[in-house]
């Protein structure tokens, strides 16, 4: 329990709570995002302004006094130790009048600054002196993401107070630590949280890092053995069909569209379950494949469930199997589609059926499910194979596994991180493929010439906003915001409508549809349409406020044009002021249409001060790891592999048994 540690009052412990952090292994695990270096103690002779710096001494004298006609109280103090006295400045912090009242031992860390009245610290760290020990001044100080009431300061004497009375197991096998040189777990949280050296804060992070991804295989190569165990349908391979099939289609497959096929066929065909990511930059065409997989499985009289992240792409995807494969063929099941056709389902009348995540979960029964595609997803596993194995069907077989994502990692590294899965690539677009123009366009401008040739050629355009609604607190455009600028101006007399989470899903779907139709030139909306949309016919994406999203976002969003063999364009739009990291994070998008080469990039963007692992978002259970460190992965990865093969498996070691438990529960809930 967190209740009753030193600096966690009733409300910070419910902030805490609210950010996921209940328990102390919790808190232990909240690590900092970076650290003030407050490690240079001096003697007051010695300091020069402009350094940081560490004092030990007396405070001499304290004073407050109001700034007149503004809302601001300067507190003054003197400053001694041995060898003279300084000015201290604080901003707004009265109670320090009551904390540091004259006498007080006292340590400061901060900035020294000249002033007309010679040097002085502003607002620097104080703690006062108890014993040698120091925990917010005089050493490298951890800076943690907070949220509402927490403080640095309450959160450091809480960590503080953990790490002293906390019994820290080190779950990790003495072999393993020893042979991959990792420091042991006390001392790695010791020194994450408050490092000794930033050597040491490095030590820490790198044992910590290795734990992330150890766990992760652990977790993974262990369902895949369990998986093994299992049977699924052995499917019969339709070849003359799928040949009609493709070449009935409207254009020639890939190269990598066709291994990509058959090595899925190939599996399916097979008696154990096939568990596939299929891996493709935005609009390399994965869905024909997933199309391929499920008439396979039809033929053989087998169902396909796929699964898709939205309700615009699930109608999406049913629209487009059943131009592919016929109407009949395919059953739409969401909120407010299908209900009435469950029955058809259940007698297997129906073989392809769509839907959104929640067509696992509730309660639509199916009739010999054969497969399970799951799209835009890289957060399978443990989780989803779970649900699957609840479908398992009288004889005793689960369905065959499919997932299909965009998320760019490269296939060297998704092989050992992914460890229970198989994997293929679509590493080539379709062929006529324009790459798209992108250009950054300033704030304010708003030459819409282009734009207009594009709508006036027959094109259609994306208008992408942050926000629905416009807010005071953020400089962003909305999308009401953005149309109304639109509609009067710019694209006056020409058909637009808006289009976000919060409209109910028959409006969402009637405006998807006539945007498809061609009866709308543009579309304004928020990043629902942000992944999965194929509308061919837009070629212009515009994107408000583009500051606001992560390269990968933009990357996936500027991929609802450019697929077909017109020329596209992207315009970003910053909307308030950008700072020169941020404009230098879109000129990559202009640079660069590659995925895989955005993730890359992206990852050199990030400065060297960043702590946090690159991939966050998706990857449960990732806080440090670094998803682009494939030598670690892959040292993991065998780690964990050399412990499951030993004799008895993890019986022999249980401490790391009862580890794993625990982080398998926490992923269930991410
Ligand atoms: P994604 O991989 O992003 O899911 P889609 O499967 O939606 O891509 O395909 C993007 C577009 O490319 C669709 O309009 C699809 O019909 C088209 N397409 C797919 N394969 C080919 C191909 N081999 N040649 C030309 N167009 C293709
Ligand atoms: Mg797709």
């Amino acid at each position: 329990m967190l209740i009753g540690l030193p600096g966690l009052g009733e409300t910070s412990v419910r902030d805490l709570q609210r950010m996921g952090i209940l328990l102390p292994e919790d808190l232990l695990e909240h690590y900092p995002m970076r650290y003030d270096d407050f490690s240079n103690r001096r003697l007051v002779s010695d300091v020069a302004p402009g350094e940081t710096v560490t004092l030990s001494g007396v405070i001499t004298s304290i004073a407050s006094r109001p700034v007149p006609g503004r809302r601001l109280t300067i507190i003054n103090a003197i400053f001694s130790d041995t060898s003279g006295s300084i000015r201290v400045i604080w901003f707004n912090q009265r109670f320090l009048l009551k904390t540091l009242t004259p006498g007080t031992h006292v340590t400061l860390s901060g900035q020294v600054e000249l002033q007309k009245q010679g040097l002085q610290l502003k607002n620097p760290s104080f703690e006062v002196q108890r014993g040698q020990e120091t925990t917010h001044t005089g050493r490298i100080v951890p800076i943690y993401p907070l949220e509402a009431s927490l403080t640095q300061k309450r959160l450091r004497t809480a960590i503080a107070a953990l790490l002293r009375t906390e019994r820290i197991v080190d779950w990790l096998p003495e072999e393993i630590r020893h042979r991959e040189q990792l420091i042991d777990l006390p001392r790695a949280l010791q020194q994450i949280h408050f490092p000794e050296t930033f050597d040491a804060a490095e030590e820490a992070r790198h044992r910590l890092q290795f734990d992330e991804l150890f766990l992760y295989e652990l977790a993974h190569l262990r369902s895949r053995e369990e998986l093994k165990k299992l049977s699924a349908p052995a499917i019969a391979e339709a070849i003359e069909t799928i040949k009609l099939f493709v070449q009935s289609l409207p254009f020639t497959l890939t190269t990598a569209q066709r291994k990509a096929a058959w090595q899925i066929i190939e599996d399916m065909s097979r008696g154990e379950p096939m568990n596939r990511l299929l891996e493709g930059d935005v609009g390399s065409g994965k869905t024909v494949a997933a199309a391929i997989a499920a008439l396979n499985a039809a033929t053989a009289g087998y169902q396909t469930a796929l699964l898709a992240p939205t309700e615009i792409l699930a109608e999406q995807h049913a629209t487009t199997l059943q131009r592919l494969l016929g109407e009949e063929a395919v059953i739409l099941v969401t909120r407010t589609h299908g209900q009435d056709r469950l029955p058809e389902i259940a007698k297997g009348e129906a073989k392809i059926i769509v839907g959104t995540h929640a067509l696992l979960e509730n309660k639509v029964m199916f009739h010999r499910l054969g497969l399970v595609i799951v799209d835009e997803q890289h957060r399978f596993g443990v989780k989803q194979r779970q649900a699957l194995k609840e479908k398992q069907m009288d004889d005793g077989t689960v369905p065959h596994l499919l997932s299909m994502t965009a998320t760019p990692i490269p296939r060297t590294l998704a092989l050992t991180l992914y460890g229970d899965l198989d994997i293929s690539v679509l590493d080539e677009m379709p062929k006529g493929r324009k790459p798209i123009k992108t250009e950054i366009v300033k704030k304010g401008d708003s030459d819409f010439t282009r734009i207009k040739q594009e709508l006036d050629a027959g094109r259609q355009a994306f208008f992408v906003c942050a926000l629905i609604d416009p807010s005071e607190e953020v400089e962003a455009k909305s999308v009401t915001e953005l149309h109304d600028e639109l509609q009067k101006g710019p694209l006056k007399g020409y058909r637009a409508a808006v289009l976000h989470g919060r409209m109910k899903s028959e409006e969402k779907e009637r405006i998807m549809a006539e945007f498809k139709q061609g009866n709308l030139h543009a579309l304004i909306s928020t990043t629902v349409i942000e992944v999965g949309v194929d509308v061919p016919n837009a070629t212009v994406m515009f994107v408000e406020g583009a500051e606001r999203f992560g390269l990968a976002q933009l990357h996936q969003l500027r991929g609802r044009v450019g697929r077909s063999d017109l020329p596209s364009l992207c315009f970003l739009r910053p909307s308030g002021f950008v700072p020169e990291q941020t404009y230098e994070r879109l000129r990559a998008l202009v640079e660069c249409n590659n995925g895989f080469e955005l993730a890359e990039r992206d990852l050199a963007l990030r400065g060297p001060g960043d702590i946090y692992g690159t991939v966050q978002s998706g990857f449960p259970g990732f806080k440090l790891a670094d998803l682009f460190n494939a030598p670690m992965i892959a040292k993991a990865r065998n780690a964990a592999q050399s412990l499951l093969k030993e004799e008895g498996g993890l019986s022999r070691y249980p401490a790391v048994r009862a580890r794993l438990g625990e982080y398998v529960k926490k992923i269930h809930f991410e």
